[in-house]
């Protein structure tokens, strides 16, 4: 059985901080232990489950803050940056687990939300529906008939989660009262609870469905400023400047829209 677990820093244990999720910063050096931390809590309720083939890739900023010499042994590790696809190795995955997430872009009172890049994007619509990065990853994975069994992060994106994929696990690992705050649960409760959370979804599978989305797709996007929309001219067909900072791209399926929009 494989299972795929993709992992941004945001709605990691004890993350709460700008500081924290930068290279440069001075917390970082602990939230990349966090960062680990989480993951293999993840990889071992899987492996407890039952789970013999487990992928984990690093999904924040660059794809390079797992330790070395923290990588579980029994899992395989996905590091590094690339542009498409986005999830290299996830066919024939029999779920795929969310785990760190965050809350899409402005949503209140939510630690680190945002939607890819706080610094080039505002809003993504796929066919009309507001989505976040836990809706853009669902939607990947349910292209290729793989469902999300599993989210870990604040109680916003664990809400948001269940909003659109029904009643999968979700391990709540802090609970946000402002962009940069939040009651944490101490990083070793917050462990154990995402190793059960994720054999129990392990455990489930077969319960949820996949994410799909019928196409034709438009993915609607509204970028931070001009100067970012600019950069995508309209071909008055596949691409589309709707307005300043919006553009719509089209796809076949959601994963072609996806792309466009992503690259
Ligand atoms: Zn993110």
């Amino acid at each position: 059985m494989k299972v795929f677990i993709s992992v941004d820093m945001e709605g990691i244990s004890g993350v709460v901080y700008p500081d924290q999720v930068v290279d440069t910063g001075w917390e970082y050096q602990e939230a990349r232990q966090l960062y680990i931390g989480d993951a293999n809590a993840a990889v071992e309720g899987a492996l407890e489950a039952g789970a013999d083939d487990v992928i984990v890739a690093d999904m924040h900023g660059r794809g390079f803050h797992f330790p070395l010499d923290k990588l579980h042994p029994r899992a395989r590790y996905l590091m590094g940056s690339g542009h498409w696809p986005r999830f290299p190795f996830l066919e024939g995955a029999d779920a795929m687990f969310l785990v760190g997430y965050h809350a899409l872009h402005g949503t209140p009172a939510a630690v680190g939300d945002h939607t890819m890049s706080s610094a080039h994007w505002q809003d993504l619509w796929i066919n009309g529906r507001l989505m976040g990065e836990v809706g853009i990853d669902a939607a990947i994975a349910g292209h290729s008939g793989v469902p999300v069994m599993l989210l870990t992060g604040d109680d916003k994106v664990c809400a948001e989660a269940r909003g659109l994929l029904g009643t999968i696990e979700t391990a709540e690992v802090k609970q946000s009262v402002a962009r940069h705050r939040a009651l944490v649960l101490p990083p070793g409760r917050a462990q154990d609870l995402i190793l059960e959370r994720a054999r129990r979804a392990v455990e489930r599978i077969g319960e949820i469905e996949p994410l799909q989305i019928a196409g034709p797709v438009e993915v609607r996007l509204r970028y931070a400023s001009t100067d970012l929309a600019e950069r995508h001219p309209s071909d008055g067909d596949r691409v589309v400047r709707e307005d300043g900072r919006t553009v719509l791209y089209r796809g076949d399926d959601v994963l072609e829209a996806l792309r466009r929009a992503l690259t």
